[in-house]
């Protein structure tokens, strides 16, 4: 007798599928520190062939809280790496010309492999700002990924920088060998930073990938198709479990600061330890995807935990080999 293979076929597979088991939860922090457990040799090659460790440089402007935080977490991950950082701290109400000096003086220095200019710019410095910071940034030193030229180079599939967070899922994806090829991708969110390199990344890869936006008509019978189903939108909890098929992997990338006490309560309610958090401290991170799709997933990231240590990772991934380009060439 032919065994059963499919969930249709097999009542075990299907009771499974539709949602007595829990998800399985996705430990991007351990995924992130093998990512730079493996960079460990490259990083000392490099060291001995230049003479130096690979170089990650950043600028920051103005006193935005979170962004100096995300700095600190990249600059400390990259020391802790092994590998030189330059700061470079502008006042706020610094022009859009004296950012792009500190950028042209990073494209300039032989010492200098990557460089990031924090996000988001101050307001004042022009819609235009953060695009003409993109333009300026040396291809070659844009461990981001955010250049047009990075753009245009992971369009047409040729070698360059892919944006990190993006990037990350894929590594992330793979070392949970959770396959790419031919599944049904669905992501919501179409930035140049994540949505747009996620959906163009998956379709390298083979998947079958639909964006969704906020004009998408029916989010939740799209997003329901997916086998893989990437959340890339900034609203708290906005993915709930009529967004998920039984068994889907479901990958959270926001980043959403709540502290509203209601917003808090209905989605920490199955989490109390994180509902006590926010007690104490009046605010907490959450995702885009409710805390409950656990039930109806096969697998998803956490927030925190999930996306954000990948993201880190893979901007120390980018900056070495941003190196070891400089070493080859
Ligand atoms: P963005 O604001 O540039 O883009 C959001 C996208 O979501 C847009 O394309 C918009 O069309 C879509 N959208 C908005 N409301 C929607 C709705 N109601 N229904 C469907 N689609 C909707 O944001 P971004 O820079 O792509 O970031 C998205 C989220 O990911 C944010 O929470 C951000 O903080 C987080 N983020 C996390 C990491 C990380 O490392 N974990 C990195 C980058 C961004």
């Amino acid at each position: 007798m032919r065994l059963a293979e499919t969930p249709c076929e097999n009542p075990r597979f299907f009771a499974h599928g539709i949602k007595q088991m829990p998800a399985r939860i996705i430990d991007g922090k351990a995924i992130a520190q093998q990512i730079r457990d493996d960079l460990a040799a490259r990083i000392a090659a490099v060291r001995e062939g230049l003479g130096r460790s690979p170089h990650l440089a950043i600028a920051i402007v103005g006193d935005d809280p979170a962004s100096h935080v995300y700095v600190r977490n990249k600059l400390r991950t990259a020391e802790d790496s092994g590998m030189g950082v330059t700061l470079e701290t502008l006042p706020g109400d610094s022009t859009l010309d004296e950012t792009l000096a500190v950028v042209e003086r990073f494209n300039m220095s032989a010492q200098i492999d990557g460089i990031l200019v924090q996000s988001p710019l101050p307001a004042g410095m022009g819609r235009n700002a953060a695009q003409r910071v993109f333009d300026t940034i040396d291809p070659g030193k844009d461990v981001d990924g955010f250049s047009p030229i990075s753009a245009g180079h992971l369009s047409q599939k040729r070698s360059g920088f892919a944006p990190c967070t993006p990037a990350g899922i894929i590594e992330m994806l793979d070392r949970e060998r959770l396959a790419i090829e031919g599944a049904r991708a669905v992501v919501i969110g179409r930035s140049d930073i994540v949505g747009k390199p996620m959906a163009m990344l998956l379709m390298h890869r083979n998947a079958t990938v639909t964006v969704c936006h906020s004009r998408t008509r029916d989010l939740p019978g799209v997003a329901r198709e997916a086998d893989i189903l990437v959340a890339a939108i900034g609203r708290a909890g906005l993915v709930t479990q009529d967004f998920v098929k039984p068994g889907a992997v479901v990958i959270d990338v926001g980043m959403n600061r709540v502290t509203d006490a209601d917003e808090a309560r209905q989605l920490l309610a199955s989490q109390p330890k994180r509902l006590k958090l926010f007690e104490r401290r009046g605010s907490v991170l959450v995702g885009d995807v409710h805390p409950n799709v656990a039930e109806t997933a096969g697998a998803l990231t956490p927030v925190p935990g999930g996306v954000g240590p990948l993201t880190i990772a893979m901007l120390m991934a980018n900056t070495v080999r941003a190196a070891e380009l400089r070493l080859s060439g």
